[in-house]
């Protein structure tokens, strides 16, 4: 027997197992080989949807179908020739079995030379159209399809000034007046933090918590107010009705911007309280207290200042505070060479930024693998098109069956995914720590303010022992 080998893999499916072109041909020429057919032709169509027949190797399959050039189709599965019924149906109906070719699907194990197979052309198809529109379906039921449609995310926090409203909210009309009056007041000159203590002093009307920073940060910040739903920072049009019309939004977030660098300006000018960069960072490794600075005095030379830990007892202090029972061994370190130390660490990293991730994964106690969390989520999505694919095969799974074990699969599936969360917060920290860090590149370069200001974003504490230095990086 002539045997055609029909493959097909969409720009899509291609970074799925199983069905790229290489893979699909492999199977195919080894069962070829099985059945020792021969095999005259592949029909070859990468990077095509199977929605429509406008493949180039599809039209010369069909335009060969009366030339003898094969007698039979063979494919890896029914809906490599095709997704859709109507398709699936002219191709077996009108083309092959009208020029006497045999189809043949390896997966779905089915031959339309045989009475079975005859049969089941037509439930397979059925099938293979349901499949996709539950594709379609699930699309639109998912996320990017819910924001598209307007329609409010259903794990996402309801904005303070909606209420619930089945698929979008509705407007609350005490709660959407606080929300007109933090924009007001913003507008007006008040910064965040005065907008938020006048709002908890009139009693944090609308709201059981009282109002914070962040809180109020977050009412000034989201677009939703103005009619709109955001999904992975792609604006839709939404449902709901406005709160804040845009030109107040736009202004409100030209403010924020200008106000944070006018902070960051203060900020450079005074830089903390402290004066000095290490200042409040340094821990002693002994009692866990933060060393404080002073000057040493030494004899004909100028005096130098050292950390020390303020539960140390100096010579003279022994004299007049013997009766402390803390008497730490931290001896002094000087400021100009933990400052260098620290400074030339931050660089270091800063030059190699990768370091900083095994770090974290050694660190952290509850260890999630994230890899082997995604490979068991891909493996259950391959158990569920298998499943699929097992129902259709008619007698080999019943609808009951199938919907039972997909229902615990995407329990497993979700249970997965959970675990994944937390992760995915301390990767954000980890992004914000990276974005730091690249400042710090050239740090021994910066003026010392800003030096400081790095190494106060990078660094959480620094242990010091009489022998060792420890940096806790801020993430
Ligand atoms: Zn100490």
């Amino acid at each position: 027997m002539k045997v055609a080998l029909y493959v097909r893999v969409s720009t899509l499916e291609q970074a799925e197992e199983g069905y790229s072109i290489g893979e699909q041909k492999d199977k195919l020429k080894k069962y070829c080989e099985i059945k020792d057919w021969k095999i005259t032709r592949v029909y070859s169509d990468p990077g095509f949807s199977g929605s429509n027949l406008n493949r180039p190797s599809m039209q010369q399959l069909i335009k060969d179908a009366g030339t003898g050039l094969y007698d039979a189709v063979l494919v890896y599965k029914l809906d490599r020739l095709s997704r859709s019924q109507k398709d699936t149906l002219h191709l077996i109906e009108d083309i092959f079995q009208k020029n006497n070719i045999h189809f043949i699907s390896l997966s779905e194990n089915f031959d339309t030379s045989t009475a079975f197979g005859k049969a089941m052309i037509g439930i397979l198809s059925v099938f293979a159209q349901l499949e996709r529109e539950q594709i379609k379906e699930r699309m639109m039921m998912g996320k990017a399809g819910r924001a598209k449609a307007g329609k409010i995310m259903a794990w996402s926090n309801i904005p303070f000034g909606y209420v619930k409203d089945n698929d979008t909210y509705k407007i609350d009309p005490l709660r959407a007046n606080i929300v007109k009056k933090i924009y007001n007041m913003y507008l007006a000159g008040d910064s965040v933090t005065r907008i938020f203590n006048r709002l908890n002093e009139e009693g944090h009307v609308g709201k059981d918590i009282e109002w914070s920073y962040r809180t109020v940060r977050q009412v000034l910040s989201n677009a939703s107010y103005t009619g709109v739903v955001t999904y992975h920072g792609k604006i839709y049009p939404g449902k709901h009705q406005p709160i804040i019309d845009e030109n107040t939004f736009d202004e409100v977030q030209r403010q924020l911007k200008i106000r944070q660098i006018e902070a960051e300006k203060k900020f450079y000018a005074h830089p903390f309280q402290s004066k000095y960069m290490l200042s409040g960072l340094l821990k002693c490794g002994y009692c866990g207290a933060t060393l404080v600075i002073n000057k040493s005095h030494r004899k004909n030379k100028p005096p130098r200042w050292r950390y020390n830990c303020p539960n140390t007892l100096s010579r003279k202090h022994v004299r007049t505070y013997a009766h402390k029972d803390i008497d730490c061994p931290f001896k002094f370190i000087y400021r100009d060479e933990i400052e260098e130390l620290v400074t030339s660490e931050v660089k270091k990293l800063a030059l190699d930024p990768q370091s900083i991730t095994e770090d974290y994964e050694q660190h952290d106690e509850e260890q999630i693998d994230v890899e082997a969390i995604e490979k068991e989520l891909a493996s259950i999505k391959r158990k569920q098109n298998k499943l699929v694919d097992l129902y259709l095969i008619a007698d080999t799974l019943n609808i009951d069956e199938l919907n039972n074990r997909s229902t615990k699969l995407k329990e497993q599936q979700r249970a997965l995914e959970a675990k994944l969360k937390p992760v995915q917060k301390d990767d954000n920290k980890i992004i914000d720590f990276q974005k730091n860090l690249a400042k710090a590149k050239d740090i021994e370069r910066l003026d010392y303010d800003k030096q400081k200001f790095i190494i106060n974003q990078l660094v959480s504490s620094i242990d010091v022992t009489n022998e060792n230095v420890t940096i806790n990086w801020n993430f």
